[in-house]
């Protein structure tokens, strides 16, 4: 399997170097040649889906049986048997927990593999690279648990001071491992993300130290997670609805995409909180930009979504000329429109969008701890209200639950009335000693850090 650029205009890769490379030297996304249909799925262990699932993206740069040991290394780290259970939630409507991994959030799903992919692939080629990162949350501590076990790979990630909840700066300060440092910076998330930034955008810096990243773009990443939605299927049968709490759109690309692969899933229902640029988009055709602001389920508070390029380039018949004249018009003027014809093709027959306030995310809480007892956190919460508006008689719904309760336990308070515990991996979270260190928001002060962190 060969892979382009949603740009058109980067070396056509095979996948490892795709892997390693994530962005493409164009700025697009890289995508396969074709999308492979998966034909008889196994009824064995996820493990053993997920290789199947991953076989023709991967070809001949990795053997069958080490992807078999690569998934079974990575999905050993789930707390649940099933790896992603599904859970009833209320008549016709489940919830897929994919939020058993060791830093509670899907994100686990593709970063416990993602670092061991690297590793691997860094041990043939005998190389070494250091993954530098922002992270407002989510992301960092999960990409750190990812990799915290890795020979070939150093991480630095940077977080704002004071701008990330206890449990997700606990999360990434208390692992004791010497290739992972975590640095507070005296900024925004912008800043961080812009001080990242910088040092790729600085190319002597970025070769000297073989910089890598981690980030939701990595085509590794949206494969990693087709496989829960063949799961969803296999154990529910089709066709269903899926309902995905939505930022960067690649949790439901990978929906999408499983849907390409042959999986009978009907709609995938786009869920937003009031960062709601994807639901108006699939509803009026037109991607406008506005602000971004602060909400309760801050890991889907984005103004753009980078994946969504991806099936931008399928909407434009997989022309990277058109795509990447149309994102230059889209950076200079804040607006995208696609044409009807596009529209009816690629969106109608498949796609639904809606969008949840943060006084609805609040009531759906409530209202499911009410008749069920259970907690939601406010980004499943999100999803949740989307899919009751969506769902259809005769049609079974599942809603992917992105993260664990005890992940956001201020917001599910507020809620219910009740603080959930964090699990028993995590009971000491709050014991350990933290390892961290202070930097100003200054690029020369993080590159000298980065420089000495390997
Ligand atoms: C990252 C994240 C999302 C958004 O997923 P995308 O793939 O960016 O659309 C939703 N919920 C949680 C808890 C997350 O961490």
């Amino acid at each position: 399997m060969k892979y382009v650029s949603t740009r058109g205009a980067a070396p056509v890769l095979g996948f490892a170097d795709v892997v390693l490379a994530g962005l493409a030297t164009d700025g697009g996304l890289y995508v396969p040649q074709t999308w492979p249909t998966l034909g008889a799925v196994t009824t064995g262990p996820y493990s053993e889906l997920a290789a199947s699932v991953f076989a023709p993206y991967v070809g001949e740069d990795i053997d069958n049986a080490t992807m078999f040991r690569l998934c079974e290394e990575a999905y050993s780290t789930f707390r649940h048997p099933d790896v992603v259970p599904i859970v009833p939630l209320e008549t016709g409507h489940h919830l897929m927990e994919l939020f058993h991994g060791p830093t509670l959030a899907f994100k686990d799903v593709a970063l416990q593999l993602l670092g061991r992919l690297f590793d691997h692939i860094l041990t043939q080629r005998n190389e070494k690279v250091t993954i530098v990162g922002a992270t407002s949350g989510d992301t960092g501590s999960a990409a750190i648990d990812g990799v915290k076990n890795c020979k070939n790979i150093d991480i630095v990630i940077l977080y704002p001071q004071g701008r990330v909840s206890d449990v997700q700066r606990k999360q990434m300060t208390t692992v004791d491992s010497p290739n992972v440092r975590t640095v507070a910076i005296d900024g925004t998330f912008d800043d961080c993300q812009d001080l990242v930034k910088a040092m790729f955008n600085d190319a002597t810096f970025r070769e000297q130290h073989n910089l890598s990243a981690v980030n939701s773009i990595n085509w590794a990443r949206v494969m990693a997670q087709v496989v829960y939605y063949f799961e969803a299927t296999r154990k529910m049968g089709g066709p269903i609805d899926i309902t995905v709490p939505t930022g960067n759109f690649g949790n439901v690309l990978s929906g999408w995409i499983a849907k390409q692969m042959g999986a009978p899933i009907r709609r995938l229902l786009v869920a937003s909180n009031e960062n709601d640029i994807l639901t108006r988009f699939f509803n009026s055709q037109s991607m406008d930009v506005t602000g971004v602001h602060p909400t309760l389920s801050p890991s889907m508070d984005i103004q753009v979504s980078s994946n969504f390029e991806r099936l931008l380039f399928e909407m434009n018949n997989r022309d990277g000329a058109v795509t990447a004249a149309q994102l230059g018009r889209f950076r200079d003027r804040g607006s995208l429109v696609v044409e009807p014809d596009q529209y009816e093709q690629w969106i109608a027959p498949t796609f639904r969008a809606g969008s949840a306030s943060d006084h609805d995310t609040l009531s759906t809480m409530r209202s499911v701890y009410e008749h069920s007892g259970m907690l939601l956190d406010p980004h499943t919460a999100v999803g949740v209200k989307v899919a009751r508006e969506y769902a259809e008689d005769g049609i079974p719904m599942l809603t992917m639950a992105t993260a664990h309760p005890a992940k956001f336990p201020d917001a599910v308070e507020r809620a219910t009335g009740e603080r959930p515990a964090l699990p028993p991996h995590l009971a000491n979270l709050f014991d350990l000693p933290e390892h961290t260190s202070a930097l100003p928001n200054d690029l020369a002060a993080v590159q000298a850090f980065v420089a000495a962190a390997h």
